[in-house]
């Protein structure tokens, strides 16, 4: 596509999970292309520091302290998007977290986290932002899953059900918003270095995870699929998009 800004640009995006890696990167490289960013995360020292750092710069930025397993603060998130800019044009449920460890070691907090996070948390995402878009008769849902959503590994099965889940929701959500012109996409990478092996607790596990990472490519793949997705005309709706570092094997 000839020009860089062409479907970014005057977009209000709102994206959870924007004090981080994929988020955060995302919320950069979007802004710089003219959209309106709308960054929520629990960190609220980071994301305001980021969406000073755009404002700075004259980009269109805010920030909203968000615990995504908290219906009510995704939903604020949401109403404060549309209070500032009167619209959402895309919403991204990237929030998530990866403490893997085998079954057996029972670590069901960790299980009930990752459920509340990565599950629980893009359905509030998506209970937030679906009025919005059958009211306008437009919008973008994007959800990320994983290569973890398409494969299963020893140390990783209550991610990757986490994560297959998202993809059947997104699959789901897909044929159901055909009627108001709402566009869908899942984007499942594979290993980008970002601060998401650091949720693993286990030591064993996080060395075997650090090794996978060894090949890990930078945050901006991710945004750049995100571009990619936005960035197709209107009748055009990219449902998935999986994608790996080059070198990575599994
Ligand atoms: P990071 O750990 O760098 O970022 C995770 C983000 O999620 C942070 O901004 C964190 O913000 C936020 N988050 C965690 N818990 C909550 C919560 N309860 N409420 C709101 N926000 C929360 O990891 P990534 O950027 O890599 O992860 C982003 C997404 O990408 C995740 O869904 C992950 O599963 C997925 N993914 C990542 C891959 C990778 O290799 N990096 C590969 C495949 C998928 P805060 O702590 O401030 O709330």
């Amino acid at each position: 596509m000839s020009n860089t800004f062409e479907g970014i640009q005057g977009k209000v995006v709102v994206i959870t999970g924007a004090s981080s890696g994929l988020g955060e990167a995302t919320a950069r490289y979007l802004a710089e292309r003219g959209a309106t960013v709308v960054l929520g995360a629990r960190r609220l020292d980071r994301i305001d520091a980021l969406a000073a750092e755009l404002a700075g710069r004259d980009k269109k930025a805010m920030a909203v302290q968000t615990d995504v397993t908290q219906r009510g603060q995704v939903q604020h998130l949401v109403e404060a998007a549309v209070a500032a800019y009167g619209r959402i044009d895309v919403m991204i449920n990237n929030a998530g977290l990866m403490p893997h460890s085998p079954l057996e070691r029972l670590k069901v907090d960790d299980w009930d986290r990752m459920i509340d996070v990565n599950l629980k948390g893009v359905l509030y995402g998506i209970a937030a932002a679906l009025p919005h878009m059958q009211r306008q008769k437009s919008g973008h849902i994007i959800n990320v899953s994983s290569v973890a959503g398409h494969k299963v590994r020893p140390g990783g099965a209550v991610y990757s059900a986490t994560k297959h889940a998202v993809r059947a929701l997104s699959e789901g959500l897909r044929q159901e918003v055909k009627p108001y012109n709402i566009r869908t996409t899942v984007i499942s990478p594979g290993a980008v270095a970002t601060e998401l092996p650091d949720s693993i607790t286990e030591a064993d596990v996080a060395e075997s995870v650090r090794k996978i990472y060894e090949v890990a490519v930078p945050a901006d793949a991710f945004a750049r699929a995100v571009a990619y997705a936005m960035r197709q005309p209107d009748e055009i709706d990219v449902n998935e998009i999986l994608f790996r570092p080059t070198r990575q094997e599994v």
